[in-house]
């Protein structure tokens, strides 16, 4: 969709990522770390004072106590995680528990392994996790559970409930729990980031995923850390060694300097909040129907007033005739179940904003 928006010359609501400016001092620390010549290979799982101040944050923010040396690796993006923790613990004949609308790097990485993901969809309108059906999808083949929040694509967040209701689960089962929290700071509504990092049972049995990209507007640098118990960062560090071995030192640098000030993370979800608030206020005169959103930089929109068309035909007319690129939801699905939603990315400029808004009204 960000190819045919750029061949369109519309307003790229699509594809994740903010379009202003990452912070001037973040620049500046990298620079420093350039010309001060750490531009060689960082140590495997990380450079140790990022870890450090990783496991600091994570003390101050989540209330745990996560040991840097054997509990943190600092990896090419929550991608890298992502694919580094599955091909760690899935094997042929695994079955792995997705929720659907699922981000689309997770199917592939347990079909690579040679697992088979078990789809269960959240349920409407919220997009909320039934846990019965969870219940009833585990068996002794459940390897892993992969959950993600906030959540992309429908702004949905766990609750303290939720994770009551996994504890349960994990109580009665072995599997263990895949954690995408790479939205972590980008929750709204006085809501708090329920990380499994809070819940000593859960976090027992889970790996963790962040992503330095979402927290600092820097999606293009591709940086992120998996938090998990000693014996489950063993097996990601054995995968990581091979595919990466290691990540972009500089910016390594810069990051552990920069995140001794908080300043930056706290102001997150209140920026993107208001960013939120003014897409939903200028499109409030629109016949689109927004699906509510309390987390990450993405709000769905129903169009079941406006059009029968199928997601991926309105997606592409809105792009090619309107001017303005946003993602059909059926792609998160792996029955490709079409709800009538798009998918649309606010963090944008207030200007770009605005005049998707403007664009949104007239149809
Ligand atoms: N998980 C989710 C839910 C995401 O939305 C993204 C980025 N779109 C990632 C993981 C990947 O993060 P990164 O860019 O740090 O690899």
């Amino acid at each position: 969709m960000s190819q045919m928006a750029q061949e369109h010359q519309a307003i790229n609501l699509s594809q994740g990522f903010p379009d202003f400016h990452i912070s001037d001092e973040l620049i500046r620390l990298t620079e420093i770390a350039m010309k001060s010549g750490r531009n060689q290979y960082a140590p495997m799982a990380g450079l140790p004072q990022l870890r450090e101040r990783i496991a600091e944050k994570k003390a101050d923010t989540f209330n745990c106590s996560v040991d840097p040396e054997t509990e943190i690796t600092v990896t090419a993006g929550a991608t890298e995680a992502l694919f580094a923790s599955i091909t760690a613990l899935v094997h042929s004949g695994d079955e792995v528990i997705i929720f659907d609308p699922a981000y689309d790097s997770y199917a592939p990485a347990v079909q690579l392994s040679g697992g088979t993901p078990v789809h269960v969809d959240l349920c409407q309108p919220d997009f909320h996790v039934d846990w019965e059906l969870v219940g009833q999808k585990i068996n002794s083949k459940t390897r892993l559970l992969i959950i993600n929040t906030p959540h992309n694509p429908t702004g949905s967040v766990l609750s303290s409930q939720d994770l009551d209701e996994l504890e349960k689960l994990v109580k009665k089962h072995s599997f263990t729990i895949l954690s995408d929290e790479v939205y972590e700071h980008l929750i709204f509504d006085g809501l708090n980031h329920q990380s499994l990092l809070r819940r000593p049972a859960l976090r027992a049995r889970s790996i963790s995923v962040f992503s330095f990209g979402k927290t600092f507007h820097a999606t293009g640098w591709k940086i992120g850390y998996a938090i998990a118990p000693p014996e489950l960062t063993e097996e990601i560090r054995r995968v990581h060694q091979f595919l990466t071995f290691s990540v972009n030192t500089p910016i390594q640098y810069a990051l552990a300097e920069f995140l001794e000030s908080k300043d930056h993370y706290e102001s997150l979800s209140l920026f993107f909040q208001q960013k939120r608030n003014l897409f939903l206020d200028h499109i409030s005169d629109s016949r689109f129907v927004p699906i509510a959103s309390h987390g990450t930089y993405f709000q769905l929109l129903s169009y079941k007033n406006i059009s029968e068309e199928s997601d991926v035909e309105l997606a592409v007319r809105l792009t090619c005739d309107h001017k303005i690129a946003s993602i059909p939801i059926s792609v998160f699905y792996k029955d490709r179940k079409d709800n009538h939603m798009l998918r649309f990315c606010f963090a944008k400029e207030d200007e770009t904003i605005i005049k998707a808004g403007e664009i949104l009204c007239r149809i």
